[in-house]
């Protein structure tokens, strides 16, 4: 099992030994004392003191770190100083259980070299036993088979550590493949870490790769890298206690990535299902060429297992773009809307792309309708907006014969979207949003980002809208969840629609896709309404 390990910055006693029972509360199942600042009595005062601090059948095992300033720490003393702390840090039956050391510091100092060499002990032995770490706080090590050697000369060292700052996401796929290599060569285990935004899927599948142990936040405390997850993030969002070798990796492929409720809607999804998979936020920056090499490296790296992603802004474009060009499959909807929201990938390397936006949309109106498609037909729809959201529900809309009225600020966009899809069963045309007011519509749907929040004072529409009992009106702004505009429409009695059942429907044929198996809705609707109330 890979153990959660909370870092404590110690530099006085009485904050740590408070700290301590803090951590294993929040679910902690060790903590990593960071004593670069401390002196030799606090270290061993707090070392005593998590003696007391029980967990499970014993107490709370920790692992001392003294990382000097020349490898990134606040040490400052010389390295004969750092070795006779670890010495007095190391004496008698408070000992830690894990000590770390870095691999210059290892390499530089036979001072320290000796007294770790005679403090700990192998594998399984009493006592403590030592970790080698090697940090790169500007990337990749580019001589990373140097590095890699020069780790497995230390004959004592019972988990090797490696850890690098991310630039990109393929920072992070690079620390995952690290696995496949190393267990292939050695039975010590092995931990590899891309520190930041970029790299954290290297933090959120670290148990899925059988690392020795992760660091987390327990919330109340900073963290000791950048893009470190919590605790919560880890057991609750990201399936921590289910991930395992075979696990399924999928994730959501955007810039910024980091606000969607994706995960949240997804692992709720696999778990009420039991499904093997885990879903995590994939950062990837705007441009093409960086889209297709962040999916081909996620799809080539060994050991990942991944399953499929969903895409979001700016990439949708990208990944029609990627699957043609990769010798797979869109149906011919996906192709005329232009975009794809979602690729699912097959174990034999091929690639299917759908859109399930326009899908989800048309499910999300349907449903609270108590209509199936074809009831569209003959309805008269008023679409606000022209960009990528109407896009697709004017196709969804057209396919079944529904007559399209766009409304847009930017005529020229509303009329070479109604150009697109104008004929394909149904009628669209292009209208001024001036204009609005002119005729009446069954059905009425936003599609521009007015009412999002912050502007939740804002609406689309003026407040006289004609609208009654016999109006539908969908607002696929999902924060907050009721707009202006729907509320507006419900003091009319109208037939309301939120943005996000629409988001939610998109889901499920996801998940469906990923998972070749029924999405469990009433889960996954309830971890979606969740994390928007969450923020
Ligand atoms: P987009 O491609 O940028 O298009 C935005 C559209 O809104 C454009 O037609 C734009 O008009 C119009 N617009 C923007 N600001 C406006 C304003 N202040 N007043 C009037 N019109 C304005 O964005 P998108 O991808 O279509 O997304 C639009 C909205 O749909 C998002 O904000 C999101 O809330 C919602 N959405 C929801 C879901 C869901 O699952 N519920 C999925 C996707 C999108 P111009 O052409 O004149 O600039």
């Amino acid at each position: 099992m890979t153990k959660l390990v909370v870092p404590l910055f110690v530099t006085a006693a009485a904050p740590a030994i408070t700290a301590m029972p803090l951590a294993v509360a929040a679910g902690a199942d060790m903590v990593e004392l960071r004593c670069d600042l401390a002196e030799a009595s606090v270290i061993r005062q707090v070392l005593a003191a998590r003696r007391n601090v029980k967990l499970g059948d014993g107490h709370l095992g920790v692992i001392l770190t003294i990382r000097s300033a020349m490898e990134g720490g606040g040490f400052v003393g010389s390295d004969d100083t750092l070795a006779g702390l670890y010495q007095q840090a190391m004496l008698g039956p408070d000992a830690p259980e894990l000590v770390d050391v870095e691999l210059q510091a290892w390499r530089r100092s036979s001072a320290i070299r000796n007294i770790l060499t005679n403090a700990t002990g192998p594998r399984g032995s009493p006592g403590s036993q030592l970790i080698v770490s090697n940090h790169d706080w500007t990337g990749c090590p580019p001589d990373l088979d140097a590095v890699l050697t020069a780790m497995h000369e230390v004959d004592t060292a019972v988990i090797f550590k490696l850890v690098w700052k991310a630039h990109t996401i393929l920072d992070g796929v690079r620390a995952l493949a690290l696995y496949a290599r190393h267990a292939s060569g050695d039975a010590r285990q092995f931990l590899c870490l891309a520190m930041g935004e970029p790299g954290v899927i290297s933090r959120l599948l670290a148990a899925k790769f059988a690392a020795p142990f992760n660091f987390a936040t327990a919330e109340s405390q900073g963290g000791s890298a950048p893009g470190q997850p919590s605790l919560a993030q880890l057991k609750n969002l990201y399936r921590w206690t289910s991930q395992r070798k075979s696990t399924m990796v999928f994730g959501v492929v955007g810039w910024p990535v980091g606000h969607s409720i994706s995960p949240a809607i997804h692992n709720a999804g696999f778990a009420a299902i039991d499904f093997d998979g885990v879903y995590v936020p994939l950062a990837v920056e705007p441009e093409y060429d960086k889209f297709c090499d962040a999916l081909d490296a996620i799809r080539q790296c060994p050991g990942l297992n991944p399953g499929g992603v969903s895409v979001t802004i700016p990439h949708k474009h990208h990944a029609l773009r990627y699957v043609l060009g990769r010798g797979g499959t869109v149906d011919d909807m996906a192709r005329h809307i232009g975009v794809i929201n979602t690729i699912l990938f097959a174990p034999d390397g091929k690639l299917t792309g759908l859109n399930t936006d326009y899908a989800g949309a048309l499910n999300a109106l349907t449903g609270a309708m108590g209509v199936d498609r074809p009831g569209l037909r003959g309805k008269r729809v008023a679409v606000l907006g022209a960009g990528g959201a109407a896009r697709a529900i004017v196709a969804g809309l057209a396919a079944w014969g529904v007559d399209v009225t766009i409304f847009n600020r930017g005529i020229d966009k509303a009329t070479a979207l109604a150009a697109d899809f104008n004929g394909r069963t149904g009628m669209v045309c292009a209208v001024p949003m001036e204009r609005l007011r002119e005729h009446v519509y069954d059905i009425y749907i936003n599609c521009t980002p007015v009412g999002m929040s912050p502007n939740t004072a804002s609406s689309p529409v003026p407040v006289d809208m004609p609208w009654n009992s016999q109006t539908v009106v969908f607002d696929t702004v999902y924060n907050p969840h009721e707009t202006q505009m729907l509320q507006l429409a419900r003091s009319r009695e109208a037939v309301v629609v939120h943005g996000v059942e629409m988001l939610i429907q998109q889901a499920l044929l996801q998940f469906t896709g990923f998972t070749g198996q029924p999405a469990p809705e009433s889960a996954m609707r309830q971890a979606a309404l969740a994390a928007l109330r969450s923020g």
